[in-house]
């Protein structure tokens, strides 16, 4: 058995019903396989026995009182992954279905992902499975400051700086950072994803969406192609999929679906115009299911099914884990589809990506293609500790380049390692060797 095997074997046993946390795990070490054989000091110094187990896990009772004056419990989780190049870096989950697999999966991918942005940041993740759909405005709050009454003492602008993800937004944020900041009595970079008007950097909300389409537009240059044009399936409504859809428009293609948990909303002449400033406010104001575009408009609304049936140039996940399975990969293929990039985290199941690289399309891996929200995240922290702020342009700017280089770094590392055109392994390959050697240097910790 090789060694990336037996230690996948071990991971397995050492984390039992942790799923996700496995089918993450097994993807980058696969992938990894010609890195240790080229070097096997990444062996003889257990790095890779060491990156697999979180540097620290947290796990805490986040209780608070409903709006009917009961008392509710849920769980609260942090986990402070890999700190070799950077203090611990990533979001923050509401959402039921957050457990310790879920919550591990994301700070491992964590990982390799904010090493590709170049920038000074570790991995890590956290989260609850509280539901802030449904709850009111003060629920939300007293939930978010629960939360943060024990999460304070474990985080810091030189510790750990968690963000956003699904379920936190502006408000979230907003609720937790107050909380952090009478708790410690410090004005400080601790959050990302910030409110404008206290800290947050220009251009943070439209990041991890317009990063997406730059690194698209930078992986079909390379072969000679660009978004113009192409007819693009996207399925997650939120904040990574109105922005998507801004700069795929604003590129010339042209995007046919959206949707939700419940259905998607088709529309072969674009989502553009009205339509989309719609769509902007239904998500950052109203909150409201994807369908009610459909009914605004007029457009087709398809219940309980994703949109993956519709043909496609390319088609862009941005909902949730595994919500392209083998099946959906081969229809997808079977009707065309030439690109698919990953703007969720983990969209696609093994099974998925299998099918993509046998059929040889263009496969852009999340770690790398949805870089972009995690990378502006850095520089609000650069910003905050400046106590200055750049304009949108300036970090547009940024943001470009940081993507361009990402492909850039992930293609490289592919051509180096005898895997041509596989952005996945270039990605896990590039993603690991800077932590690795951060790892070396700094001895047995
Ligand atoms: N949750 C986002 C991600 O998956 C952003 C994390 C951050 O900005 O720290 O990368």
């Amino acid at each position: 058995m090789s060694y990336v095997s037996d230690l996948l074997e071990r991971v397995i046993k050492r984390n039992p019903n942790e799923g996700e946390f496995h089918q993450a795990v097994s993807e980058v070490l696969e992938t990894l396989e010609p890195v240790v054989k080229r070097h096997p000091e990444y062996i003889e110094s257990g790095v890779l026995e060491r990156m697999v187990e979180p540097e620290r896990q947290i796990i805490f009772r986040v209780p608070w009182v409903d709006d009917q004056g009961k008392v509710q419990v849920n769980r609260g989780f942090r986990v402070q992954f890999n700190s070799a190049i950077g203090p611990y870096k990533g979001g923050l989950r509401f959402h039921p279905s957050v457990n310790a697999s879920i919550i591990k999966f994301l700070g491992f991918e964590q990982i390799f992902k904010n090493s590709l942005t170049g920038l000074p940041i570790g991995g890590g993740k956290g989260g609850s499975d509280f539901d802030p759909r449904g709850k009111s405005n003060g629920e939300v709050m007293r939930f978010c400051q629960s939360f943060m009454t024990e999460l304070f003492r474990h985080i810091g602008p030189d510790t750990d700086v968690p963000a956003g993800d699904i379920g936190v937004g502006a408000r979230e944020i907003g609720y937790m950072y107050g909380q952090y900041k009478r708790i410690q009595n410090a004005y400080e970079g601790v959050f990302t994803g910030k409110g404008l008007t206290w800290g947050g950097s220009l251009g943070r909300t439209e990041a991890t969406g317009h990063g997406v389409a730059y690194f698209l537009e930078e992986m079909l240059k390379a072969q000679g192609q660009s978004v113009e044009g192409k007819t693009v399936t996207v399925s997650g409504y939120g904040n990574v999929g109105t922005y998507l859809i801004e700069k795929i428009n604003e590129m010339g293609g042209k995007v046919v679906t959206i949707g939700d948990e419940f259905g998607y909303v088709y529309d072969p002449d674009g989502i553009r115009g009205d339509k989309l400033d719609f769509l902007m406010d239904l998500w950052c104001i109203h909150r409201k299911p994807a369908r009610t575009l459909a009914d605004e408009f007029g457009l087709k609304w398809v219940e309980g099914k994703r949109p993956w049936e519709v043909p496609c140039d390319i088609a862009i996940p941005t909902a949730t884990q595994n919500e392209i399975d083998e099946t959906s990969a081969h229809q997808l293929v079977k009707n065309g589809c030439m690109c698919v990039a990953e703007a969720a985290n983990m969209p696609s199941t093994a099974g998925a990506i299998k099918v993509f690289q046998d059929s040889k399309i263009l496969f852009a891996p999340a770690k790398a293609a949805n870089a972009g929200g995690v990378a502006v995240s850095a520089l609000e922290m650069s910003q905050n500790s400046m106590r200055y702020s750049w304009s949108f342009e300036e970090v547009d700017k940024k943001l470009k380049s940081i993507m361009t280089n990402i492909y850039r770094k992930a293609s490289e590392a592919a051509n180096e390692y005898g895997v041509e055109g596989n952005l996945l392994a270039g990605a896990n390959i590039a993603g690991f060797v800077k932590v690795a050697d951060a790892m070396l240097a700094q001895g047995v910790v």
